[in-house]
């Protein structure tokens, strides 16, 4: 059987469920295929939670996409009426000058977000799980309006809200490959060839397989979390506990998410170290966590948050996707009009997924978005 679409979505994770969303809601009639089931833990979106934070240390550019990601997480929390968001802070802390602190207070002096300066003698009293770390940070900066959001929520409710909006969905179903051909792209998946005018390809650590034109920027790495029962539960909560990103004095960040009272198991706060992977391949990746690692990260939640340590109770692999110079990738797939890739979300990408989606529906649709994101092309590293 043959079907033409305005536009298929390869891959329905944080981004290709975010663009079938802006897809169906601008009334085109949209196929997205996934080959996993939606929500699935075997991709770069699963774990309960991601950290949402404006400050943008990695590039001030984001900023200005981020303003729009948080006015479309809101639009998608009303459309879904489904809880996604939690404002609890973040805490940032890290030594003068270094790339985060740097970073964090140009991004907040330039856009005027608002951040706090934390002293060292009062950081116990403001947020006790932090008293007594042993980290020797000379800076903390507390960013109120960060906090985080629920990644298989929000999957599931950008693709409900998209089914409602007349979008159609396969679910476990593999793209084996595509071609375009004159005005056509076609699309074989499971057994099915589904032809359309516009192709958005949104493959996660996939991307390389999918869109063998944007494999030699990307890597993949093997990120492991792990979720801490703390000695002091009440003060791990999203109430008490902000999120926070601590630069560490060997070795790379420690991020962690607090619980949240609405959390869905595993239960604890969420704790993995930014970078620091081993390159990995999504079809033959080690998903056990070994005891090594886990005792890794309890040891560092000890020196970080003693307050809110505690033993590693559950643990999950996840994989990042990364670029050469840790931004993303968005753009035509080269000499094509009809296929655009969005990969290389480089472990800071979910909180943008709103946007990304209004991007990509953008190009799809009209050819072109007016969303700021010049800096994100591929010809970047045909240029490096
Ligand atoms: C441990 C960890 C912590 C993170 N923390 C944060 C954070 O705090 N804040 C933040 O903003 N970001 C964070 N990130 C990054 C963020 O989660 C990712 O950038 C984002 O989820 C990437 O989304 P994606 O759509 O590119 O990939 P995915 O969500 O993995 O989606 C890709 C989808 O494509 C599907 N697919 C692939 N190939 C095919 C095919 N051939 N046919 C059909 N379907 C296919 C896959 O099954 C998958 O569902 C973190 C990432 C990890 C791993």
């Amino acid at each position: 059987m043959r079907n033409t679409w305005d536009v298929i979505v390869i891959g329905l994770g944080a981004m290709g469920s975010a663009a079938l969303w802006q897809l169906s809601r601008r009334g085109a009639r949209v196929l997205g295929i996934e080959q996993g089931s939606i929500g699935h833990a075997l991709g770069s979106s699963h774990g309960g939670s991601r950290i949402f934070r404006m400050a943008y240390f990695e590039h001030p550019d984001y900023v200005p996409l981020l303003r729009r990601a948080a006015r479309g997480w809101s639009e998608i929390e009303r459309a879904s009426q489904t809880r996604l968001m939690n404002q609890c802070g973040l805490l940032y802390g890290g030594m003068t000058g270094s790339k985060v602190i740097a970073g964090v207070k140009d991004s907040a002096r330039m856009y005027g977000i608002a951040l706090d300066v934390v002293n060292r003698r009062d950081l116990g009293e403001r947020f006790p799980v932090f008293a007594h770390s042993c980290e020797p940070m000379s800076e903390y900066l507390f960013e109120p309006g960060a906090g985080f959001v629920r990644p298989e929520r929000s999957i599931r409710s950008f693709v409900r809200v998209a089914q409602r909006s007349g979008a159609h969905v396969r679910e476990r179903t593999r793209v084996d490959h595509w071609e375009e051909s004159g005005v056509r792209v076609e699309v074989h998946a499971g057994g099915v060839v589904e032809t359309t005018k516009q192709l958005v390809i949104c493959a996660g650590p996939w991307m390389a397989h999918c869109a063998p034109q944007f494999a030699a920027p990307v890597v993949n790495t093997r990120q492991v979390i792990g979720w801490v029962s703390s000695h002091d539960p009440v003060s791990a909560t999203s109430y008490q506990m902000p999120a926070f990103f601590m630069e560490r004095e060997a070795g790379e960040p420690l991020y962690g998410i607090p619980t949240a009272h609405d959390q869905d198991p595993p239960y604890g706060v969420k704790i993995g170290i930014h970078g620091d992977g081993s390159v990995c391949d999504p079809d033959s990746i080690d998903r056990r966590v070994h005891a090594h690692e886990t005792q890794e990260l309890e040891a560092i939640m000890q020196r970080v948050a003693p307050g809110a340590a505690g033993p590693v109770t559950a643990s999950a692999v996840c994989m990042y996707t990364n670029t050469p110079d840790g931004d993303f990738v968005i753009d035509r797939v080269p000499q094509s009009h009809r296929v655009t890739v969005a990969g290389g979300f480089c472990g800071h990408g979910f909180k943008f997924a709103p946007v990304i989606g209004e991007l990509l529906a953008e190009i799809a649709l009209a050819g072109s978005t007016t969303l700021p994101t010049g800096f994100l092309k591929r010809d970047r590293f045909d240029r490096a």
